[in-house]
């Protein structure tokens, strides 16, 4: 049985920089089972219904701007999984979440940049889905259910995004000293996450200190919900305990902190 996980992937230029998240995400993949497949939910495929990568041979997307050249050379040719992303498409269509298949989508930074420091290889197939940051927590968390069925296929369910992301004060920070209000929205969520407090999480942006600071949009954290919802038991429980699996931060703001859900 895989995990359901929820990373956090920071900036693309997380392959070149040398800080502690780098080298959690490129051990990460040797301490798993091997997967047969890979299905990412990324912080940067946001759409009005869910949709899914359905090509054989997906892109790799260089969505960002003004970043080193290297960065733009960087390819993660991975082949893509027909077959999986028709059964995702059909598991959520199952739960009443009408899904679109989409042969032509690519790979985006959230996807390639962490699965090329755990899987440098590239050989394990990889399927996209995603999100919808208009529908809030509660719908990503009946994705993560729809789904959760994959992971006895031996899929691994990759949520991809930040447990912090506030860009805007990124650029204008003092100094690279983690502000409290990051600390303690960081503290808060790991709690929670850590004691299956999953309803207190579905209302973090009312109950989490200084969330709206950290998250002036949630795109970035509604991959969480999806790996949650993955990680819940199929007898309808509404608690899981996730397990975090690393914590850093980069640029002061950003927090990388990695949970598992299984
Ligand atoms: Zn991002």
């Amino acid at each position: 049985m895989q995990p359901a996980l929820f990373i956090s992937h920071g900036s693309p230029t997380l392959p070149l920089d040398d800080v502690p998240a780098r080298d959690f995400l490129m051990g990460l993949g040797h301490s798993l089972t091997r997967p047969d497949a890979i299905l990412v939910v990324s912080a940067h495929w946001d759409t009005p219904l869910p949709q899914v990568s359905a090509g054989a041979h997906p892109a790799t997307i260089h969505d960002f701007y003004g970043f080193p050249p290297e960065l733009y050379r960087l390819r993660y040719p991975a082949p893509g999984a027909p077959e999986l992303a028709a059964q995702v498409a059909e598991m959520l269509g199952e739960a009443g979440l009408a899904a679109r298949l989409d042969g032509a989508r690519g790979l985006d930074h959230g996807a390639w940049v962490p699965l090329m420091l755990m899987y440098p290889a590239h050989d394990i197939p990889v399927v996209q889905l995603s999100i919808q940051s208009h529908l809030g927590p509660g719908h990503h968390i009946q994705i993560g259910r729809a789904l959760a069925r994959l992971r006895a296929q031996n899929v691994l369910i990759l949520a991809s995004g930040s447990l912090t992301h506030n860009l805007g004060e990124l650029h204008h920070r003092a100094s690279d000293a983690e502000p409290d209000w990051v600390r303690d929205f960081a503290d808060w969520m790991g709690c929670a996450i850590e004691e299956g407090r999953s309803c207190d999480l579905v209302s973090y942006r009312r109950l989490a200190p200084h969330a709206a600071r950290n998250h002036p949009t949630d795109e970035h954290l509604l991959g969480l919900f999806v790996a949650l919802g993955a990680g819940l038991p199929p007898d309808g429980a509404h608690q899981i305990k996730g397990r975090r699996l690393h914590t850093s931060t980069t640029f002061g703001l950003l927090r990388m902190d990695c949970f598992a859900f299984d």
